[in-house]
């Protein structure tokens, strides 16, 4: 199957600090390459970084921005900042398509690989599988890649990322080169109703890849990502009330868990729930 494809319109911009102190448990520093995304996940919660810029919630994955002088501030950043895990990325995936031209994920990679430093890498696309020859000589690394669903309601809500199986094989090659314990899946944001219906699939796949780590997060609700998950759940023909209901009620979080937890012990997968 063909990816969706889609015009970009490319800003640059200069930014005075690249790695940003980081909330995220064990990690020190966030680094995101570009704002915007892309991807154009319709749950998204990172939208707010465009509204600022004078943009609306449903221009999210139609504009990037590049940090143009992302390589100088973090080659000079590292020489004076206390050494610690860098995210990439919090806010942006580093692999987004404009990365295959701009390459500032690669060359922000090989100043993190010269010093040294602890490297987390979140991503949805191969185009991770370039950077393995830097990403296997870091000597602290873990890679996630994300998942919510299977592929027909990947379409619909992360249309321009790639696809479930692509991210199958992205995992597999990775573990192939890093080994198990340094690649996990982030089951990440779990989606009500829709990420239920995938559940099964998701936890074979992985096991099968040798996966032996997820993280679990939620969906996060911000009322700018409300209008695109409306508009997803209408093409897919889901109950909105049903969907927004148990995106709210604790009862049905305590009990996704629970389930998800016996599915992924009786395939040996290690769960870390992050809500
Ligand atoms: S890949 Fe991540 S940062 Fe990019 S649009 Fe999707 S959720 Fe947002």
């Amino acid at each position: 199957m063909r990816k969706a494809e889609k015009q970009i319109l490319i800003k640059h911009t200069l930014v005075n600090q690249i790695l940003t102190p980081c909330g995220i448990s064990s990690i020190e520093y966030s680094l995101n390459p570009y704002i915007g995304c892309a991807h154009g996940c319709a749950y998204c919660y990172a939208r707010y970084l465009l509204l600022r810029r004078g943009y609306g919630p449903e221009d999210w994955g139609k504009v990037v921005y590049i940090k143009s002088n992302a390589v100088s501030r973090l080659k000079d950043e590292i020489r004076w900042r206390r050494r610690g895990k860098v995210y990439l990325s919090s806010a942006t995936d580093p692999y987004q398509p404009v990365e295959k031209e701009y390459r500032i994920t690669r060359r922000l990679l090989e100043i993190l690989v010269k010093y040294d430093w602890p490297v987390e890498i979140l991503t949805k696309s191969t185009l991770i599988l370039r950077d393995l020859d830097l990403i296997r000589t870091i000597s602290d690394i873990r890679v996630g890649v994300s998942i919510s669903v299977t592929e027909d309601f990947r379409r619909v809500f992360e249309p321009f990322a790639s696809s479930y199986d692509e991210r199958l094989r992205i995992l597999e090659r990775l573990v192939n080169v890093l080994g198990g314990k340094r690649v996990h899946v982030f089951f990440a944001p779990f989606l009500p109703v829709l990420s239920e219906y995938s559940l099964d699939t998701i936890i074979d796949d992985i096991s099968n890849v040798g996966i032996q780590r997820l993280f679990l997060d939620k969906l996060n609700i911000k009322a700018q990502n409300w209008i695109t998950i409306n508009k997803a759940l209408e093409r897919i023909g889901i109950s909105k009330k049903d969907f927004w209901k148990k995106a709210k009620d604790t009862a049905y979080w305590n009990k996704t868990v629970k389930d998800l937890i016996k599915k992924a012990i009786a395939r040996r997968l290690e769960v870390n729930i992050l809500f």
